[in-house]
């Protein structure tokens, strides 16, 4: 096993499905990776279950108490060799990326935390040390599906997990920028011809095609992320 991921949440039932299936799925068949589901609610000790109270200083909404939420970090913690990467899911954390999810890629252990509402108890970052990722500049209702889209690109840079490896460097932002544009047959599609050096065999032809085609339209959508933009951010 190459990578161990734990995720705590109150719905285990929303995510389970999609980590099974496909590359997540047959990564775990394989033995790459292992992949563990914990219901926060198993975390509480109070006959009603209670994951969640109202802000203290008021407001609207409800907030995760801090004690389920770490009584599951050190429940993880305590029974696996492997001391996890806690993350968590969160709209104020750092931006998730490509490069982000190759570093996540070479760790042992990562632990997701999932949270709901209005967020989770701002003691459990302090206490768990946990590092707050975010998937993009808007708010989702929970940390579940941030979690599956981390999860999904970490897990198939693991070398083995993919079928073909090679297919991951000719993804956008494995160098700089966007990928080139697709064609399969057929040939023709309502009226619409691939374009004719795809078809010519030329290797090189083809590779500086694809590398201009990449490029202007790196240049259209997202001019920021040509090396040029870079440099200067620099
Ligand atoms: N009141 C919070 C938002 C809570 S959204 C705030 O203003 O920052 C509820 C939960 O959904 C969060 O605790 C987080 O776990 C998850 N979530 C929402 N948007 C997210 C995003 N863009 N990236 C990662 N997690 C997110």
């Amino acid at each position: 096993m190459k990578l161990r991921i734990d995720v705590v949440t109150l719905f285990p039932q929303a995510i389970e499905p999609y980590l099974n299936a496909s590359i997540l799925g047959k990564a775990q068949e394989k033995g790459i990776v292992k992949i563990k589901v914990h219901n926060l609610r198993s975390f509480t000790l109070d006959r009603y279950k209670t994951v969640d109270d109202y802000p203290f200083g008021g407001g609207p909404g409800m907030v995760l108490k801090p004690e389920p939420l770490w009584r599951a970090v050190k429940f993880i913690e305590s029974y696996t060799v492997s001391t996890p990467r806690v993350i968590l899911t969160s709209p104020q954390g750092s931006l998730f990326s490509q490069e982000k999810a190759r570093e996540l890629a070479q760790e042992e252990h990562l632990l997701f935390l999932c949270g709901r509402y209005q967020g989770v108890d701002e003691r459990v970052i302090t206490l768990t040390g946990a590092e707050e990722i975010s998937i993009g500049d808007y708010i989702l209702s929970g940390g579940e599906l941030a979690a599956l889209v981390m999860i999904e690109a970490t897990v198939r840079l693991i070398p083995g997990v993919l079928g073909d490896e090679e297919s991951i460097k000719a993804d956008s932002f494995y160098k700089e920028g966007l990928g080139p544009p697709q064609f399969t047959r057929p040939r023709v599609f309502q009226g619409l011809e691939v374009p004719e050096v795809l078809l010519s065999g030329n290797h090189a032809l083809i590779e500086e095609w694809r590398k201009k085609k990449a490029e202007e339209k790196t240049a259209r959508i997202r001019p920021e992320l040509l090396p040029v933009a870079k440099d200067k951010k620099e």
